[in-house]
C-alpha cells in the first residue's frame, strides 16, 4: 500500500492491567528522532481494554498523537483481533513506517501485520535510522550468527515494519503530556477471532526473572564452572539487588535455566550496572549488554575480550574476588 503521511508509528504493547509494557515507551526515543527525520509526526498505538495507562504513558513520553482502540476482544492478546484493528488503523492513516517491540506477541503480531498489508519486515533490529538520501527506514540487526550487522531497507512497500528488542534503547525523560488522542471504535466480534484465552497461569520462581527492567546485573558464564558455581554470583546478586544473568555457555550446560541468558539468542538489557563473572566476552553475548551503563569484569584470563567493552575489570579467579566484594558491600551498607 501507499504511505498516505510521513508519520512514524510505535506499537505499544500493554500488560494484562493496561499499563505499557517498557519496550514500546522505550521505542518512541528513536521514534522520535526518525520521525523528525522522515518529516512527520511520532504516534503512539495502543490496543487493549481499559488501556488508560498506557495511552498517558506514550503521551508523557513524546508521542505527537496516540491512537487508541479500546475493547473487550483486546482484554487478551490474540493475533486475530489484534491484526484486524492495526491493519484497520493503518490503512486508515497510512504511516509510513511502524517500530514494534520483539516480545512473544510483537513477533507474532508484525509479520502477520506486515504480511497481510503486502508490506516488509525487518525482525530483532538492535539499531535504527533514516537514510538521508531516500528517507527510509536503515534497520539493522546481527546478521551470520551475530558475525556481522546487516542494514537492511524495504524501498517499495508500506509501511515500513520492524520489531526491536527490549533494552536496546533507552526510555526518553517523562515531560507533559501534549498528544492528540485519537479513539477508534473497532471491534471484532467473535467469530473472526479464532483463539480464546482460556486461563492465565502465572509463570513460577525462575521463569519469572525480569532481566529487561533489571537495574543491576550479575552474570556467571562457563568460568564459574558449575551450577554451584553460581552460588558467589547469586549471592553478590542478593547483597546489590540485582537480577542474575547467564551466559549461553552456563545456560546450555543446564548449570542456570534459559530465562537468566543474555546476548542474541538470550535477553538485550541495559543496566545500570552489568557485572561479569567468568564471561570471555564473545560478539554474541555482549549483542545482549554492552548497552549498558557500566560494565565490570571479573575474569583470571587478562586478554578475555570482556575487557575491551568493560568500564573497570578484575584480573582474578571470580571465586577469591566474587565473596571479597560481596563482603565489603555488605559491610560498606552496614
Ligand atoms: P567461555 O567463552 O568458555 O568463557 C569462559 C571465561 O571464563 C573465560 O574467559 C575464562 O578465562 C573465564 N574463567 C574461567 N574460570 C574462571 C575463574 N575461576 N575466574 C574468573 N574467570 C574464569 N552466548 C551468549 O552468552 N548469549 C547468547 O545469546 C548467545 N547466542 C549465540 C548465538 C549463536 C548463533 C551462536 C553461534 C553463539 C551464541 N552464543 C551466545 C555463544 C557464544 O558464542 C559463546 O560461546 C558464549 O558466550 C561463551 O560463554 P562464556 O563466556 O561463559 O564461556
Amino acid at each position: 500500500m501507499e504511505a498516505k503521511t510521513k508519520d512514524l508509528w510505535v506499537f505499544v504493547e500493554t500488560n494484562q492491567d493496561g499499563s505499557a509494557k517498557n519496550v514500546g515507551i522505550e521505542l518512541l526515543s528513536p521514534g522520535k528522532m526518525m520521525a523528525e527525520k522522515q518529516g512527520g509526526s511520532l504516534a503512539a498505538v495502543v490496543i487493549g481494554c481499559h488501556v488508560d495507562a498506557a495511552v498517558q504513558a506514550a503521551a508523557t513520553h513524546g508521542a505527537d498523537k496516540v491512537y487508541v482502540v479500546d475493547g473487550e476482544e483486546y482484554a487478551h492478546y490474540t493475533t486475530d483481533a489484534y491484526t484486524i484493528a492495526l491493519c484497520a488503523l493503518v490503512e486508515k492513516y497510512g504511516p509510513t513506517s511502524m517500530l514494534i517491540g520483539a516480545t512473544n506477541n510483537g513477533r507474532d503480531l508484525g509479520p502477520r501485520v506486515s504480511c497481510r498489508l503486502e508490506g516488509g519486515l525487518t525482525a530483532d533490529c538492535t539499531a535504527l535510522d533514516i537514510d538521508e538520501e531516500d528517507g527510509k527506514v536503515a534497520w539493522t540487526r546481527p546478521a551470520f550468527g551475530g558475525n556481522l550487522m546487516a542494514t537492511i531497507k524495504c524501498p517499495n512497500n508500506f509501511p515500513q515494519i520492524g520489531t526491536v528488542r527490549p533494552g536496546v534503547f533507552k526510555k526518553c525523560e517523562e515531560t507533559e503530556a501534549k498528544a492528540e488522542i485519537i479513539r477508534e471504535d473497532i471491534h471484532v466480534p467473535a467469530d473472526k477471532i479464532r483463539t480464546q484465552v482460556l486461563e492465565l497461569i502465572k509463570e513460577m520462581g525462575d521463569e519469572n526473572v525480569d532481566l529487561e527492567g533489571a537495574e543491576i546485573i550479575v552474570s556467571g558464564g562457563r568460568g564459574v564452572g558449575g551450577p554451584e558455581g553460581f552460588a558467589p554470583v547469586k549471592a553478590l546478586a542478593e547483597v546489590l539487588g540485582a537480577t542474575v544473568g547467564a551466559s549461553r555457555a552456563a545456560v546450555d550446560s543446564g548449570w542456570i535455566s534459559h530465562a537468566h541468558q543474555v546476548g542474541q539468542t538470550g535477553k538485550t538489557v541495559g543496566p545500570k550496572l552489568y557485572i561479569a563473572c567468568g564471561i570471555s566476552g564473545a560478539i554474541q553475548h555482549l549483542a545482549g549488554m554492552s548497552g549498558s551503563d557500566v560494565i565490570v569484569a571479573i575474569n583470571k584470563d587478562p586478554d578475555a575480550p570482556i575487557f575491551d567493552v568493560a568500564d573497570y575489570g578484575v584480573v582474578g579467579n571470580l571465586f577469591e574476588v566474587l565473596p571479597v566484594l560481596t563482603e565489603e558491600i555488605k559491610k560498606a551498607r552496614a
